[in-house]
């Protein structure tokens, strides 16, 4: 079992860990960076739906196909999007610490709720939490799409290394590790950033 092996790597980017914490302080600062900007981000993929509306009662509003960004920035405010990943991991928090789950109605009043929560937390879950790298990537994700979306960014682009067996991994530069799924070694991010650029073969 992890738990009782000596901490020799971060739980969430699996690169050895010189100190003794089971988590990077780099890895912890980026879900702290990605808890305390997902309610933000949450409130600005509102305004990236609403393009100047004005006036009207409503009812009238007509019904246009939405752009793309604005069915993504809807599944991101809907429930289960943004909510269901930060809200689905601080109720899992509750229900391991045996505290209440606030009644919450709004999407958003559970967002904020969540990634308090989480945030005034952060340190036991990096001390404990069994799914802290699942949490790390998750955030990490949501708050990345979001991020692409208020801002327009295009999706980070994805980069062929060369894992020594010959198996080609695809990753994107903010990756924080990856698996081969031919030989099944780990690379942490630096590792990663270190493999050799896939040679483009000829189809
Ligand atoms: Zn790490
Ligand atoms: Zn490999």
């Amino acid at each position: 079992m992890l738990d009782d092996q000596p901490t020799e790597y971060c739980a969430v980017c699996d690169k050895p860990s010189r100190d003794r914490d089971r988590v990077h302080r780099g890895c912890e600062d980026r879900i702290r960076d990605n808890l305390r900007q997902l309610p933000r981000l949450y409130r600005q993929l509102g305004d990236a739906l609403q393009p100047g509306r004005r006036g009207g009662d409503g009812r009238s509003a007509t019904r246009s196909a939405p752009l793309p960004c604005s069915v993504d920035a809807l599944d991101l405010r809907s429930r289960g999007g943004i909510e269901g990943v930060v809200g689905g991991w601080a109720r899992d928090l509750c229900e391991r610490e045996e505290w209440d789950i606030p009644a919450y109605t709004s999407v958003e009043a559970i967002v904020d709720w969540a990634c308090g929560i989480l945030l005034a937390n952060l340190g036991v879950i990096c001390d404990e939490h069994p799914a802290v790298k699942e949490i790390a990537a998750e955030l990490n994700q949501i708050a990345g799409q979001a991020r692409r979306i208020v801002t327009g960014e295009k999706p980070p682009i994805k980069v062929p290394v060369a894992c020594p067996c010959g198996q080609t991994l695809r990753i994107t530069l903010d990756s924080p590790g990856e698996r081969c799924r031919n030989c099944g070694a780990q690379y942490g991010h630096t590792e990663l950033m270190g493999l050799p650029l896939a040679e483009r073969r000829a189809a």
